[in-house]
């Protein structure tokens, strides 16, 4: 494999978007001609911000006094143990944990709002807008608002308002307003198209914190930056205690922003494998699925070219997962490329898989993980014992469980 980057043509996977926005054929920025302005006043703000070492120490001071990093990497003892009972003889690899679950509010996802909001500020804008689906992003985006004493609102689905309500009052009780979105499906996809209407209508004051490494440029670059931290810990952690580099990383994907934040600093280091775990649902043949690059193609959806689910007609079709945080039709295009250019694998996993992993890892571990990473950790289960022994594999456990409590419950017949 020849490394190439998306840009410059210098011999790095890292070096891309280039000034168009593009990775490769993907990302780019497809908006309203109102919206054109912003999206360049944004770029050129955080050029600036990406070069300014007082911004990096404003996010290094939050990172650790508000969201608690840096998060640890654990060994996982037990289900290394676990997976070496399976394996043949001389295999089994040591399975460490990314424990991103530990962060304020749960997730990996204050990271990227985070450094959205100081970015906000440093524009001077004075009120913020989102999109969420589970309502994962909504809280933590309404939780750096109050933080930083910022109006917020948030944008919502209809059908995920009824489906996530102690989120929406978590939301609540932050100061955020939520708005309920009844276009469409009423979902993810529905939430981020009437946040992008807002943000047209509302240019002069408004920050627009978007929840994936996906929308239209810098969007992808931006938030790809912000949650590159989780692999640059990492790194440096495994390098502390072992001395060397993981052998294999693994994440699972909803928009990719997790993932891309393990991934990233690690791009260039050829020795390293990757794998991105996407929700394969039900299953990939029965359709009810939420995997784009595993049986997606190539659209224009929220500003960007990227791979999506959709019918003949390039209607965008529902996504489905028994985990909400996994449930959008696309995907970052940075993924999109990385996928066409065959420098990560994608693979992955369906609801029962998932809830099989879950449970397994709260037994073994005593850590009972989001039912997103739980993907991540089913496409470990299968994967590991075909490697050796004196291999490591990374995973990121970029969610904790609690959460998700009742919708297993329910999925295993335990009435609460
Ligand atoms: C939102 C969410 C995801 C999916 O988002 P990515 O951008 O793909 O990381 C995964 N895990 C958890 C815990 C989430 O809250």
């Amino acid at each position: 494999m020849t490394a190439q980057s998306a840009s410059t043509g210098l011999n790095t996977f890292r070096g891309g978007p280039d000034e168009r926005g593009r990775f490769g054929d993907y990302g780019g920025r497809f908006v309203a001609e109102t919206l054109m302005p912003l999206i360049l006043e944004l770029e050129t703000a955080y050029r600036a911000a990406k070069a300014d070492p007082a911004f990096a120490a404003e996010i290094e001071a939050f990172q650790r006094d508000y969201v608690g990093r840096p998060s640890p990497l654990y060994y996982a003892e037990r289900l290394t143990d676990h997976i070496r009972e399976q394996a043949g003889p001389g295999r089994g690899p040591r399975i460490f944990f990314k424990r991103d679950e530990l962060n304020h509010t749960g997730s990996h996802k204050i990271n990227n709002c985070l450094g959205q909001i100081l970015l906000a500020k440093r524009m001077g804008k004075t009120r913020i807008i989102a999109e969420t689906g589970a309502g994962q992003h909504g809280v933590a985006a309404a939780t750096v608002a109050a933080r930083f004493g910022l109006p917020c609102t948030v944008y919502m689905g209809a059908t995920d308002i009824e489906r996530q309500k102690p989120n929406v009052f978590r939301m609540r009780l932050l100061g955020a307003e939520v708005r309920g979105v009844t276009s469409g499906s009423q979902t993810l996809k529905d939430a981020m198209n009437e946040a992008l209407r807002d943000w047209v209508a509302n240019v002069e004051d408004t920050f627009y914190i978007i929840g994936t490494a996906a929308g239209p440029h810098p969007y992808p670059e931006l938030v790809r930056d912000f949650q590159s931290i989780i692999g640059q810990e990492a790194k440096a952690q495994l390098q502390e205690r072992e001395g060397r580099l993981p052998d294999l990383l693994v994440a699972c994907i909803g928009g990719g922003s997790n993932a891309l934040g393990l991934f990233h600093p690690f791009l260039d280091d050829e020795s390293v494998a990757m794998h991105a775990v996407e929700a394969a649902g039900e299953g990939i043949e029965t359709g009810r699925h939420a995997a784009s690059l595993t049986a997606g193609r190539p659209g224009i959806l929220h500003g960007n070219i990227t791979y999506l689910l959709q019918d003949e007609d390039g209607q965008i079709e529902e996504a489905h997962s028994i985990s909400a945080g996994l449930d959008y039709p696309g995907i970052g295009p940075e993924h999109s490329w990385l996928h066409d250019i065959g420098r990560v694998k994608y693979v992955s996993a369906t609801d029962q898989e998932a809830l099989d992993a879950f449970q397994v890892c709260s037994r073994l571990e005593g850590i009972i993980p989001a039912l997103e990473p739980a993907h991540a950790l089913a496409h470990v289960l299968r994967e590991a014992p075909n490697w050796d022994r004196e291999k490591i594999i990374v995973m990121n456990m970029c969610g904790r469980g609690d959460k998700d409590v009742f919708a297993v419950a329910e999925r295993l017949g335990v009435a609460l």
